[in-house]
C-alpha cells in the first residue's frame, strides 16, 4: 500500500507535531509514527488549511482528544488523493475548490493592491506618453482666424514696446524677401523691422515676422538675411510659436483663447510666453530644414543661412544667442548641417536684386537699444 508523509498533531504528542506516514486501508486512514499507529475514525473531516489553503488535513476524535494529520504537499498529497475512498473524495474536491478559491481571491487582492499603488505612476507614464499627441490635437483645433488674431496682438505689442521702422529700403527688402519665401501661404504675413541693436528676429503665430535692424546691419548680403527670415517663416508655418504658447499656458488657458475669451490673464500670459519663447532643439532643426526648403523653392542661394550663423558665432561668443541661434550647443552642428545641405543643392540661384548697401545705409544711424 502506498504511503504518504505528513505530520501528526494531537494529545500527548509534541506541540510541533510528529513526523508520520499515512495509508489507506479498507477505506480508513491509518497513521503511523515511530512509536504508535492510529486508525482514523470513520467520520473524519478533511479540510484545506494552511497559508493559501493548500494543505490538506484529516481530523478525527479519540477519547483523549482530537488528532490532526497534515498531509505533506506535492507527491504525498497526490498519493493521499489517489487512494482515498470515494465517500471522502467528495470532501476533498470541496477542499480543493476552497483552496483554489482562496488562491484566486488572494491573487485578486494582490492585483487590486498593486493596481492602487501603481495607478498614479501608470497615469503619469500614460500622460507623458500621450502628452505630445494631446498637444498636437489641441493645436490642430486652433482655427487660422485665431492664429491671425494672435498675430494682430503681437503686432500691437511690438509697436507698443519697440520703435518700428515704417518705411524705407530695409522695410521694402524684408517684405520682398519674405514674400518670395511665403508664396501660397495661408497666412497674410506682416513684415516688421524694429529699430533695435540686437542681432535678432522672431516669428509669431498667424504670420508675423519681426526683424531687428541690428540683424540687418550684421549681414553682408541679402542672402544672409533671407536665411534668417526663411528660418522664422518656417517657425510660423510649422506653428511652433502656437505650440509653445499652448504648452506654456496649459491646455485650459489655451482653450479659453480658442473659444474666444480674449480678456483676462490668459492673453497676458500668452504674450509674455511668446516673447520669452525658446524652441526645442528639435523645433530648431525642423525650422532649419523647412527654411532651407523654402529658400530652394524661391531659388535663393541657401548658403547665406550657414555663413551668417558662422559669422555670428565667431563674432560675439559671449553675447546672448538670438532666437534662431538659441539652442546651444547645437548651433555648430546646425551650421555644419546647413552648410553641407546647401552645398549639396544645385543652383542656379536667382540673385536677390536688392541694393544691400542702400538697405543698411537707410537704417537709423544710431540704433536705439531696447
Ligand atoms: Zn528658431
Amino acid at each position: 500500500m502506498a504511503s504518504f508523509g505528513g505530520r501528526l498533531f494531537g494529545p500527548n504528542l509534541d506541540g510541533a507535531g510528529v513526523a508520520a506516514f499515512g495509508q489507506w486501508r479498507q477505506e480508513r486512514l491509518v497513521v503511523q509514527t515511530d512509536a504508535q499507529e492510529w486508525v482514523a475514525a470513520e467520520h473524519s473531516t478533511i479540510s484545506a488549511t494552511g497559508f493559501n489553503a493548500t494543505q490538506l488535513s484529516v481530523a478525527w476524535s479519540e477519547p483523549q482528544g482530537v488528532y490532526h494529520f497534515f498531509v505533506d504537499a506535492g507527491p504525498a498529497r497526490k498519493t493521499f488523493s489517489d487512494g482515498m475512498p470515494p465517500g471522502l473524495a467528495a470532501h476533498v474536491g470541496a477542499a480543493n475548490r476552497a483552496a483554489r478559491s482562496v488562491e484566486r481571491r488572494f491573487k485578486l487582492w494582490w492585483a487590486v493592491l498593486a493596481g492602487i499603488a501603481l495607478a498614479p505612476i501608470v497615469a503619469l507614464v500614460l500622460l507623458a506618453w500621450r502628452a505630445d499627441d494631446v498637444l498636437n490635437w489641441v493645436i490642430a483645433q486652433v482655427p487660422h482666424e485665431i492664429e491671425a488674431k494672435l498675430g494682430d496682438l503681437v503686432v500691437a505689442q511690438t509697436r507698443a514696446h519697440m520703435r518700428v521702422i515704417e518705411s524705407g529700403p530695409a522695410v521694402d527688402a524684408v517684405k520682398r524677401i519674405g514674400e518670395r519665401l511665403t508664396a501660397g501661404s495661408r497666412h497674410n504675413y506682416r513684415w516688421l523691422v524694429a529699430d533695435k541693436s540686437e542681432v535678432n528676429a522672431f516669428a509669431a503665430p498667424g504670420g508675423v515676422v519681426v526683424v531687428y535692424s541690428g540683424l540687418l546691419q550684421a549681414t553682408d548680403r541679402p542672402e544672409e538675411a533671407a536665411g534668417v527670415i526663411a528660418h522664422e517663416v518656417a517657425h510660423a508655418e510649422l506653428r511652433h510659436g502656437l505650440r509653445g504658447m499652448v504648452k506654456s499656458l496649459g491646455v485650459r488657458a489655451a482653450a479659453s483663447l480658442v473659444l474666444g475669451d480674449w480678456s483676462g490673464a490668459a492673453l497676458q500670459q500668452a504674450m509674455a510666453s511668446l516673447l520669452e519663447m525658446k524652441f526645442s532643439r528639435e523645433a530648431e532643426v525642423q525650422a532649419d530644414a523647412e527654411g532651407l526648403r523654402r529658400l530652394v523653392a524661391a531659388r535663393i542661394d541657401p548658403s547665406g543661412m550657414a555663413s551668417f550663423m558662422d559669422k555670428l558665432a565667431a563674432k560675439d561668443k559671449d553675447a546672448a544667442p538670438p532666437e534662431w541661434l538659441s539652442t546651444h550647443p547645437a548651433s555648430n552642428d546646425r551650421a555644419d548641417n546647413l552648410r553641407s545641405a546647401a552645398a549639396a543643392l544645385a543652383g542656379p540661384w536667382n540673385a536677390l536684386p536688392i541694393d544691400w548697401a542702400a538697405v543698411k545705409g537707410g537704417l537709423p544711424a544710431t540704433v536705439t537699444s531696447k
